[in-house]
């Protein structure tokens, strides 16, 4: 059984192969596995393999590559079906187990393994090389913040704690945000993955907490220049690579 969606915008993550999908503007947003959604091309009624996929929201316009060194090429949003596979892809079957849900939405796929861990480059302080920081950012909720970032809901569930400390330092949104060092679940999963994230005495909150240390030299990388980071990429609308999920 194949299930055709009606989709709002997609996006493929050409390095994880996931596809972030949303079915109307606003609503949540769903990741499927690649393997589990076919795209077929409506002239041709031919299967296309696809290496990377944009929807763009304002044009309509489909853009995919073929392959990773390949030209753009874009479809008008009509020219291209997309079917939920179902359980007879062994590929899906496998990594999504039940398709019975309404609306063969992998709604387990948002419990499990589904939070991107961002991760940028920053000079240490002390050794001033590069060194990757790597965290998680998570709304209030718990939900994970994806790009492009909602930053109409972050100034919504903005605390008048976190507004007074913005208009004491207007340098910083102070958006409501939890990165590494806030939940420990995940705190316990990145120490597992990163060797340069490591529970740390921090002088600042006086207490042991995990954080990002420099690769080089060893140097704490504190919540609070990572909170600064993240604040100026979601204010300026940099999107950060995403390294896996967690
Ligand atoms: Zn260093």
């Amino acid at each position: 059984m194949k299930k055709q969606l009606d989709i709002y915008s997609m996006e493929m993550n050409e390095s994880t192969g996931k596809i972030d999908v949303q079915f109307s503007k606003g609503q949540k947003i769903y990741s499927y596995n690649k393997f589990s959604l076919d795209f077929i091309d409506n002239n041709t009624q031919e299967k296309l393999e696809l290496y990377s996929f944009l929807l763009n929201e304002t044009t309509g316009n489909i853009d995919l590559k073929f392959s990773k060194d390949g030209d753009i090429i874009s479809y008008s949003k009509s020219s291209i079906s997309i079917f939920k596979n179902g359980s007879t892809n062994t590929e899906s079957k496998n990594n999504f187990g039940n398709t019975n849900d309404s609306n063969n939405i992998i709604q387990n796929l948002s419990s499990n393994e589904n939070i991107p861990v961002y991760t940028y480059e920053k000079k240490c302080y002390r050794c001033k090389k590069q060194t990757p920081i790597f965290t998680y950012c998570l709304f209030e909720s718990g939900d994970s913040l994806l790009f492009p970032w909602d930053k109409n809901r972050l100034f919504k569930e903005q605390s008048l704690e976190l507004l007074k400390y913005h208009m004491q330092d207007s340098t910083i949104e102070f958006y409501p945000i939890n990165l590494l060092g806030d939940i420990k679940h995940l705190d316990k999963k990145m120490m597992n993955l990163f060797s340069t994230v490591k529970n740390e005495y921090s002088n600042t909150r006086k207490e042991v907490y995990c954080m990002n240390v420099c690769q080089h030299c060893g140097a704490k990388q504190g919540e609070y220049f990572v909170y600064r980071d993240m604040n100026e990429f979601i204010s300026h609308m940099t999107e950060l690579e995403i390294e896996c999920y967690i």
